[in-house]
């Protein structure tokens, strides 16, 4: 993977960031395809782009990696381009679930199989396979780290909480949020829970494109308008990035300081600064999903597709997209703490003793 190209200038690529817009890399012998992420502006999708890279290349295949930064539009044709320059599978990831609709089009027409990566795209018929973790249970294990803390199911209360969701264009934005509320609803309909700010529907609580510092001007906002002479006690948070700006926003109005304990707050992830902060005892909960065992599914998927062969499939719900069910393989989340963080993340060997040492 060492030679990469970008828009035809040869140059010496050892990340995708040294290169520009996409790395290539492998041999074409068994074929090549195109791989799509959304951001780089989160640790999870660089491991995603190397680990799904990396297995396709170790089946023999060549690659082409994109990152669309998080903007729909620069996505869409990079898809374009990938269709265009005759990739034989695409793995794609997608930044606006609805936004791929004419891309895949043109996939279909060049007989090119699509497999949804992590976020399902919505509204074709042009999706083959989804592989992804099991999203509602992500939002169960963060609202039942909130339940076990607070002593919820042992009558204790009432706790004041407030509420984010992911991007509202993010197919699994609901999924967290329908799993979390499945579990929450009850505690707030017999007010052991109260939402001072009163934004509990999803699309008052959305933080678009997951991005930190919007959760963080919302928390503060928040903590203004509805927090007079009351404590925050909890903070159902979809995603580490989205718990740091939370945090950062406690922080600045004096949680964290004698008498004043911060929020419980959740996560996703297990992002390294998160992991951090629950190692120092600020981020209570994250969640993390082995990306590794993703990546190895996705490719093993598109192997299977370009063989003739079915890919192993495990979804017992059919995920439906708008216009089809997609048939699906889904991975189990775990819910990490300062209690397993250790056990969990030396199995992933995600991160050395090094890397976790503060700060
Ligand atoms: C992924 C999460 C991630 C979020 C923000 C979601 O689609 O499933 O793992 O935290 O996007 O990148």
């Amino acid at each position: 993977t060492a030679l990469g190209t970008f828009a035809g200038v040869a140059c010496l690529a050892l990340t995708v960031s040294a290169c520009g817009g996409e790395t290539t890399g492998g041999s074409t012998e068994r074929g090549t395809i195109g791989v799509a992420m959304p951001t780089r502006a989160s640790e999870r999708w660089l491991t995603d782009g190397k680990s799904v890279v990396e297995d396709l290349e170790g089946k023999g295949y060549k690659t082409r990696l994109v990152y669309g930064d998080d903007d729909p539009k620069a996505q869409v044709a990079q898809i374009e381009k990938l269709i265009a320059q005759g990739v034989d599978a695409l793995i794609i990831a997608a930044i606006d679930n609805k936004s791929l609709n004419g891309a895949l089009r043109k996939a279909a027409a060049a007989d090119i199989p699509v497999i949804s990566y992590d976020r399902l795209i919505l509204g074709t018929k042009n999706v083959d396979y989804y592989v992804s973790f099991d999203n509602e249970q992500v939002g169960r294990l963060q609202a039942r780290h909130i339940i076990e803390k607070l002593g919820l199911e042992d009558g204790k209360g009432p706790f004041t909480i407030e509420l984010f969701a992911g991007s509202p264009d993010d197919n699994n934005t609901k999924f967290f949020y329908d799993g979390a509320m499945h579990l929450l609803q009850p505690y707030l309909d017999n007010k052991q829970l109260v939402v001072p700010s009163g934004e509990t529907e999803m699309d008052q609580i959305t933080t678009l494109r997951w991005d930190g510092p919007t959760a963080e001007k919302r928390m503060k906002r928040v903590l203004a308008e509805s927090y007079g002479n009351e404590r925050l006690d909890a903070v159902l948070s979809p995603y580490d990035g989205i718990s740091i700006g939370v945090l950062n926003a406690v922080k600045a109005d004096g949680y964290g300081a004698a008498g004043k304990p911060l929020p419980i707050v959740t996560g996703q992830d297990a992002e390294l600064a998160s992991v951090k902060s629950i190692i120092a005892g600020e981020q209570s909960q994250t969640v993390f999903k082995d990306l590794r065992q993703l990546a190895e599914m996705a490719s093993n998927m598109a192997d299977d597709i370009l063989n003739g062969e079915t890919p192993e499939l495990n979804n017992r719900r059919s995920y439906k997209n708008g216009v089809k069910a997609v048939p699906a393989y889904l991975l189990q989340p775990i819910s990490v703490d300062k209690k397993n963080y250790e056990s969990v993340l030396a199995v992933s060997d995600l991160y050395t003793p090094e890397d976790l040492k503060q700060p």
